[in-house]
């Protein structure tokens, strides 16, 4: 058996007008929304690229480009699925996540569970093996002052032989 870990960072910004999205979980309530071309998840984007990293399969703005149709609004937990068949294709499996939200506002560890649950059931883990923490940026930086909210992970992948 092989096992391999790879990392993931990403960051969208919060504006006005948009769904909050995170983990594959809207969170219910939030005065603002991260944007992007996809539903700007981006707790599952660092997943994906943390995935992709770990199989040593480029990153996530090769296969979902911003500049395809296709991805526009659209639900990141899809593209988690797709990424999760791709690296199946190449013999890996996922084993394990760990990631951390760095988000200022508003409070996420209500919605901690429902996020393990939604990344977990897509990637075809349990719960336990999918970590999600959260912590702020002290009020620093862009998102100290709640301007984005960003996301870093690593993924666990094991391949047979
Ligand atoms: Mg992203």
């Amino acid at each position: 058996m092989t096992a391999r870990v790879g990392i993931g960072y990403d960051l969208h910004p919060l504006a006005e007008g948009r769904r909050l999205v995170l983990g594959g979980v809207e969170i219910p309530g939030a005065d603002r929304g991260l944007v992007g071309h996809s539903d700007a998840d981006a707790l599952t984007h660092a997943i994906i690229d943390a995935l992709l990293g770990a199989a040593g399969l480029g990153d996530i703005g090769q296969h979902f480009p911003d500049t395809d149709e296709r991805w526009r609004d659209a639900n990141s937990l899809t593209l988690l699925a797709e990424v999760c068949t791709f690296l199946e294709d190449h013999g890996w499996t996922p084993i394990h996540f760990d990631a951390t939200v760095i988000c200022e506002t508003p409070r996420l560890a209500p919605h901690r569970d429902a996020m393990r649950l939604s990344l977990a059931e897509t990637a075809g883990l349990q719960p336990l093996e999918v970590n999600v923490k959260f912590t702020t940026n002290e009020g620093l930086g862009v998102m100290g002052r709640a301007e984005a909210i960003a996301a870093t992970a690593v993924a666990t992948v094991e391949r047979a032989g």
